[in-house]
């Protein structure tokens, strides 16, 4: 699983220096899989994906600090919790797993207590498969569940 930062971030840029994977970057910058790694050439992620660790890659967020979702093994191996967590001001970096199942939940709730119409269950089902296309860039949901199988978390 990966950690996301969520737009109450207030890039202060206090969590991209302990990234022990430096999977954080500014808003609007571009990144690849070598930044700061080990990694070089052509290489399989843990899921099997081939990628290109030099290729650049388009930011994820334009307008604050953003995570890679194959670069964050939410720091197992390096420290007991993820440090960006541990370090941020604003305790916007949360388990990406709890953004989407928080806006499903919204969802949810919506559709029982308030009656909503379909024109605002459609705009929170938008905003949902939104938030899943644009990580689809990266990391499949499918995938974040196969990373998950490997590593055990
Ligand atoms: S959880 Fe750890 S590895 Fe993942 S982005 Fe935060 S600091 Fe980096
Ligand atoms: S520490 Fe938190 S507020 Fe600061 S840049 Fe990182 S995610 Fe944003």
């Amino acid at each position: 699983m990966s950690i996301y930062i969520t737009d109450e971030c207030i890039n202060c840029g206090a969590c991209e220096p302990e990234c022990p994977n430096n999977a954080i970057y500014d808003g609007g910058i571009e990144w690849a899989y070598a930044d700061g790694t080990g990694v070089s050439g052509k290489f399989n992620l843990v899921d099997g994906l081939e990628v290109d660790a030099e290729e650049m890659n388009a930011p994820i967020e334009e307008d604050f600090y953003f995570i890679v979702p194959d670069k964050c093994t939410e720091c197992q191996g390096f420290h007991e919790e993820p440090q960006c967590a541990a370090v941020c001001p604003v305790d916007c970096c949360i388990p990406m797993a709890e953004q989407l199942k928080s806006m499903e939940d919204e969802l949810a709730q919506e559709t029982i207590q308030n009656n909503p119409s379909d024109t605002e269950i459609q705009f929170l089902q938008t905003k949902i498969q939104k938030f899943k296309e644009d990580k689809n860039l990266i990391e499949s949901e499918e995938r974040l569940l196969k990373k998950k199988e490997i590593l055990h978390l």
